[in-house]
């Protein structure tokens, strides 16, 4: 819409439309249906829904709890979306406390600025503890307990479906079944690890972070996710 100014300008003001919006879709009395997208003038709803995730490290004498809680934007429309809005940490422990906070308060501060959060799984993911980190239940290499909160988001965010999952299809994991089987026919009697049970003695993989790389006819095989170096 063109308007034609015909008087002098003699001050202006930035509206401000989106101050100060509830989290449900406005006005339905006229038809018209208003998308809420995420922002900073959301209102944090009175309740939230939200998972608890537990984190066991043997860098802490006791567990992390990590509290994921969302907002559930446009409930009921095709708009409908759910997004993290705030992130806490509890432990006994309390030796970690300040930076835990800092973290967790900055993390929600981006949550609640809306746009793409979903970085931030990366970012902390590749946070490395200079004292080294440790191997997962699992065989699941985790280089830091900030790379464990990172993969705590991941699993909430693929949870909520705003990151899709690394799972593998059909051919690809009958593959993995068919190399295991013919490392361990060629092995004779394979020691499986408890977990995930991967052979004993597999190496650190380095694109899945996984300790599940055999060598098999020359090669490096990957039997989590099929990663293979030859030669
Ligand atoms: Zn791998």
């Amino acid at each position: 819409m063109t308007v034609k100014i015909t008087q002098r300008i003699t001050g202006f003001k930035v509206v401000d439309e989106t101050l100060e919006r509830p989290a449900v879709t406005a006005d339905n009395t006229t038809g018209k249906t208003t998308v809420v997208e995420m922002d900073e003038s959301l209102q944090r709803p009175e309740t939230l829904v939200g998972m608890t995730y537990k984190i066991k490290s043997p860098l802490f004498e006791h567990a992390l709890y990590v509290t994921v809680n969302d907002v559930v934007l446009n409930a009921g429309t095709p708009h409908e979306q759910r997004r993290p809005f705030e992130i806490f940490i509890n432990s006994k422990n309390m030796d970690h406390f300040q930076w835990i906070v800092a973290l967790t308060r900055i993390m929600s501060a981006v949550f609640r600025k809306g746009g793409d959060c979903t970085f931030l799984v990366e970012e902390l993911k590749a946070v490395f503890d200079p004292r080294g980190g440790y191997l997962k239940k699992g065989g699941v290499y985790m280089p830091s307990i900030v790379a464990e909160i990172g993969g705590v988001l991941e699993r909430h965010l693929i949870h909520i479906g705003m990151l899709e999952g690394h799972t593998l299809d059909e051919t690809q994991l009958q593959y993995l079944a068919e190399k295991r089987a013919a490392y361990e026919a060629s092995q004779g009697a394979v020691t499986v690890e408890p977990g995930e049970g991967f052979p004993a003695g597999a190496q650190l993989c380095s694109k899945c972070n996984t300790q599940a790389v055999v060598q098999m006819d020359g090669c490096a095989t990957c039997l989590n996710c099929g990663n293979s170096k030859c030669g």
